[in-house]
């Protein structure tokens, strides 16, 4: 069942009271009816079950039945650096890696995508992602939502100081640690970066500037796959080996 998120200013001495766009969806699409119950999810990563006392226009109120604390974090959190793709593709890897659990995305402009972002757009379409993860991360009952950053260019993203614990770069067609046996922290508090590269692949110089500035370069094997199965197929290896998967 969806765990809806709010913010923890909505939950009040035992009631929650839902507005804006999620009234909208659970209204219209859930018709949802007083005396339902739904359960709702914030940003403290307490999770309320609720039953629908007051539903209007304006907004539904709902009587807390029932309160949960999340579990402890215990793995690393994996962010995806992932250069820009045409937009179906790149909103399919934020949807599908919110749900294989990414703790967050940097889509990355790198010389060989095939869409650069208008400046003008690049606001509009980090908010349609991040609606995107919201969406996926309450389909998968997960107790946070991913982030998503703004587009940021590839080679900036390298080489300013290293983003994570560990930093590795997918590359295709060279020797490379396997993904599957290069050693990982497992630690909750430590993090991992994975950047994959553009449909045409990363450029010579990006993929200098990346090992210059401590990023591994990490292989998947023989097989050349797409970018967003690489990325996914990448952080389903990494989520098995740190025990959130599998
Ligand atoms: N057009 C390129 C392939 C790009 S694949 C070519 O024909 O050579 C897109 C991205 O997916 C790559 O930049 C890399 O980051 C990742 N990728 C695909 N297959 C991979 C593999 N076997 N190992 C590691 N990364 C891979």
């Amino acid at each position: 069942m969806p765990v809806y998120f709010i913010t923890s200013d909505q939950v009040q001495r035992g009631t929650a009271t839902i507005t804006g766009p999620l009234l909208h969806h659970v209204r219209t699409s859930l018709r949802t009816r007083i005396g339902d119950s739904l359960w709702v999810g914030d940003d403290r990563r307490r999770r309320h079950l609720i039953q629908v006392t007051q539903l209007d226009r304006h907004q539904l109120v709902g009587r807390v039945l029932e309160q949960h604390e999340g579990p402890i974090r215990r793995s690393p959190a994996v962010t995806i650096g992932q250069a820009l793709l045409k937009s179906d593709r790149m909103d399919w890897v934020i949807q599908k890696a919110t749900e294989l659990g990414a703790a967050s995305f940097v889509p990355l402009i790198g010389r060989h995508v095939v869409i650069r972002p208008k400046a003008a757009r690049v606001a509009t379409q980090q908010q349609r992602w991040q609606r995107i993860a919201l969406e996926a991360a309450q389909q998968a009952e997960r107790w946070e939502i991913p982030t998503v950053a703004t587009p940021c260019e590839a080679t900036a993203f390298f080489s300013q100081q290293p983003p994570a614990d560990v930093n590795l770069i997918l590359r295709e067609r060279a020797p490379g640690q396997s993904l599957a046996s290069i050693p990982l922290p497992n630690t909750p508090e430590s993090t991992i970066v994975i950047a994959t590269g553009p449909e045409g692949g990363w450029a010579r110089e990006e993929l200098g500037i990346a090992l210059e500035h401590g990023f591994t370069p990490v292989t998947l094997g023989k097989l050349i796959l797409r970018a967003e199965t690489a990325a996914l197929a990448a952080l389903s290896i990494l989520q098995s080996r740190v025990g959130e998967l599998g």
